[in-house]
């Protein structure tokens, strides 16, 4: 889902970040009276998609009869795909430099990391490709040789660009959004720095599904009312590739990227916290449900110890001696230790990267539907 700008910004506000002041308007005179109060200003066309300002929907305005124009001018006309029913109007800020700073998950490595350059704006959108990238540790906080790094990249430094750095990492992490990008980030005339522009993408089906069930835990099926019973959540999401994964940003990441490789999870078991030493429970209910063809464990330690969390699984396979195939990726804290566990005492040999895990899940579990499938036809 992505969020509305203004949205995105008070989220960005609550993070401790600078944003200009201003407010939302659905009618011209509703944007004329806050123009009237902000003095020159920024009418805003509040759409979910980028590259506004090269299509019309940012316009600067001087006067309130400007605001009023440009705001009648656009709600009701379609960007892009979507309708414009509401503006923001911001006081305009005096730019003096304009930078581009974002954190995102990539999806190809399942890591999180900041994307940062000396120059943002518009026409930087189409090279978002080239600009520099770290990857970062997941859960932890942005350490200050990174922030060293970013300021170096971003070719500005001092308490406030630091703060907005931080700031931005904490509504990523809190959030558990997908991207969080602020183009531009402004130097101001006055050497202030402003989050200009604000997006923010969360993932489509996760958080959804886990804030509906969150919800409303009437609605709670069997299975994910006994794992509730055992302090363990589950979510049954009727696929065939069951997920355990410590952390919900690293669950929704595999669930993503089980989707992405042509699979369906199954479910969303956060093994997180010290969910682990229930891990027996945790096996026995994932694997309970019906449909579920193959196991991925995911694992990626910052300060969960990875050694700890697959001590746990390991000996509930050893207990439950499930019969289906499970698919392990481990990166992190305690690493060597958790992989030679699995190798040793399940004879499997875990994956390098957490795409060869999945893709593998993936087959085997449809191997087992097919293998299923011709057994009934017998
Ligand atoms: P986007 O095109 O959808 O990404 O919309 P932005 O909010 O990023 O705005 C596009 C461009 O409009 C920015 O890169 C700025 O150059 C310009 N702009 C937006 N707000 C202001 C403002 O307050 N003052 C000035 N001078 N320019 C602005
Ligand atoms: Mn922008």
């Amino acid at each position: 889902m992505k969020l509305l700008e203004a949205t995105a910004k008070s989220l960005l506000a609550e993070g401790g970040l600078r944003v200009p002041v201003g407010e939302l308007a659905s009618s011209a005179a509703d944007a004329a009276a806050i123009a009237e109060r902000l003095g020159p200003c920024v009418v805003k066309a509040q759409v979910p998609a980028g590259g506004r300002g090269k299509a019309g929907g940012v316009v600067l305005c001087t006067t309130p009869a400007e605001a009023e124009v440009a705001t009648s001018t656009l709600i009701g006309t379609l960007l892009g795909d979507h309708r414009v029913d509401e503006v923001l109007v911001e006081q305009q800020i005096d730019i003096d430099t304009e930078l581009y700073l974002a954190f995102m998950i990539d999806t190809s490595a399942g890591m999180p990391m900041v994307v940062f350059n000396q120059e943002g704006g518009v026409d930087i959108e189409d090279n978002l490709g080239s600009l520099e990238r770290r990857h970062l540790t997941p859960g932890a906080a942005i350490g200050s040789d990174m922030l060293d790094s970013v300021c170096h990249g971003l070719g500005v430094d001092g308490l406030d660009v630091r703060a907005a750095i931080e700031g931005l990492h904490k509504v990523f992490t809190s959030t558990k959004a997908t991207l969080v990008e602020v183009n531009p980030l402004v130097v101001a005339s006055d050497a202030s720095i402003i989050a200009l522009d604000a997006k923010i993408e969360t993932d489509d089906s996760a958080p959804r599904v886990v804030d509906e069930v969150a919800d409303d835990a009437g609605e709670l099926t069997p299975l994910e009312q006994e794992a509730a019973e055992k302090g363990l959540r589950l979510i049954e999401l009727g696929g065939n590739v069951a997920i355990l994964a410590n952390g919900a940003g690293l669950t929704m990441t595999t669930m993503d990227a089980v989707a992405h490789h042509g699979g369906q999870p199954a479910n969303f078991l956060e093994i997180g916290g010290d969910a682990y030493t229930r891990a027996e429970s945790a096996l026995d209910l994932t694997l309970r449900q019906t449909g579920v063809g193959s196991l991925v464990v995911n694992f990626c330690g910052a300060f969960a110890r990875c050694d700890v969390m697959t001590e746990g699984v390991v000996n509930a396979w050893l207990a439950l001696s499930p019969d289906i195939e499970v698919f392990f990726s481990i990166h992190g804290t305690g690493q060597d230790e958790a992989r030679a566990m699995v190798r040793e005492q399940l004879g499997i040999e875990p994956y390098e990267s957490m795409d060869d895990a999945i893709i593998a899940a993936v087959s085997s579990a449809r191997l087992r539907e097919h293998a299923t499938q011709d057994g009934d036809e017998l």
